[in-house]
């Protein structure tokens, strides 16, 4: 008896784990490269980086000759409830897959998410999966699952009439990606929102009214303007879905933090957002992925769309707007959350700025202090990749180590 409560303690509580000198080829500590650096971990922190650190006796090594090692990536466009297009198209999934066949799917992305690197994502909506998002986050917080830190949207909110699935008998009720609401409601839904649970508030600012139409805008200023400030006030930042000039220029001039897509934007509209300090997720890598579901082979000349989002984005580049990285994955495979990053450097944006922006930049513009760079006292939630993303961004998709809160997971 005596014995067996000796095990079952020491089951109960692993002994405490020795400190651990990370030694990769360099260090990129959210800003800059730094060769021959080391990162000494102790318990979920980063005790220290730099050349040659002394350290404490009983610290074990993690030698990874070659390798770079980074903070952990923050994914700032995701759909963990979604899954590729051409697999299941948007509608379908949204109308007839169950909710616990949603919520199962969830929990195998949020484990590919992690095991790509991505240490936080920010999921931006369920897209009809309700508020399945926060226990999906609390499952990942509780040990249960393997998954990234998330910061979740929720339903996210739609103007009513402006969303989908669309394509039905007029005036029958059909389930729809995100909540309606408008007016004098709109304020309610924010707060119903984050008392379910959001994180973060999203607005889709602009959409498609009709099949075959443009993206045309959806809510007024004032609607935005009321959201917005109701969401701040709860301490929460706000995301706003904006292709069109005048769905971005409302979401702006309304003070959201991010606008997602921004794929018809205009120079114009990008120096008001550089002038507003508002961050662009370009979200390339949906395009790029929709345009090959639609035949393209990745060959030039790329199709209308994908070559419209370069443009958009080389202006946001000029403007000097902050970049978020966000590929709207789940539209894509999940796991393959470094596609943007790609995408992003292909398109003009240097291989060190996609990197900044993929961790500290990322953090900083979703109000994380305690992640996204390589410093003592900061959460050790690390990457490391074979090679150098500097010199080739691609090595991004080579992960060799992933820890989380200083525990390794790959
Ligand atoms: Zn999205």
């Amino acid at each position: 008896m005596r014995l067996l409560s000796i095990l079952l303690c020491l089951l109960a509580a692993p002994a405490a784990a020795a400190p651990v000198l990370i030694r990769p080829a360099q260090v990129f500590d959210g800003s800059t490269l730094h060769p021959g650096w080391q990162v000494l971990v102790d318990g979920d922190r980063i005790i220290a980086a730099g050349p040659a650190l002394p350290v404490p006796a009983g610290t074990t090594n993690l030698d990874l000759p070659g390798g770079t090692l980074l903070p952990g990536f923050i994914e700032g466009h995701d759909h963990l409830f979604l899954h590729p297009y051409n697999e299941t198209p948007w509608d379908d999934q949204v109308l007839h897959e169950a909710l616990a066949l949603r919520t199962a799917r969830a929990t195998v992305a949020a484990r590919a998410t992690l095991r790509a690197g991505f240490t936080t994502a920010r999921d931006l909506g369920t897209e009809g999966a309700g508020y399945a998002d926060v226990g999906l986050k609390a499952a990942i917080d509780q040990g249960i699952i393997p998954g990234p830190r998330l910061l979740v949207a929720t339903r996210a909110i739609v103007a009513t009439g402006a969303y989908g699935p669309k394509g039905f008998e007029a005036g029958i009720a059909v389930p729809q990606g995100a909540e309606e609401s408008d007016g004098d409601r709109l304020v309610a839904t924010v707060r119903r929102q984050i008392g379910n649970g959001a994180d973060v508030i999203k607005f889709y600012a602009d959409y498609r009214w009709g099949r075959g139409e443009p993206s045309r805008p959806t809510f007024s200023a004032a609607e935005l303007a009321a959201g917005t400030a109701a969401a701040h006030d709860a301490g929460r930042r706000v995301a706003a879905h904006a292709s069109t000039p005048e769905g971005m220029r409302r979401a702006i001039l309304a003070g959201v933090d991010t606008i997602e897509h921004g794929s018809d934007g205009t120079a114009e509209v990008f120096k008001l957002m550089h002038d507003r300090g508002t961050v662009l997720c370009p979200t390339l890598a949906a395009g790029d992925a929709i345009a090959r579901y639609r035949g393209w082979n990745g060959a030039e000349p790329a199709p209308p769309a994908v070559q419209g989002d370069r443009r958009s984005f080389a202006l946001a580049l000029a403007a000097g707007v902050s970049i978020c990285v966000g590929g709207d994955v789940g539209v894509f495979a999940h796991g393959d959350n470094a596609r943007e990053m790609r995408l992003l450097v292909a398109a003009g944006m240097a291989p060190i700025a996609v990197l900044h922006a993929a961790t500290a930049g990322n953090a900083a513009a979703f109000g994380f202090t305690d992640r996204g760079r390589i410093a003592p006292g900061l959460l050790a939630d690390l990457v490391a990749v074979a090679g150098d993303p500097v010199a080739d961004i691609a090595a991004t998709g080579a992960v060799v180590l992933v820890m989380k809160g200083g525990v390794v997971v790959k």
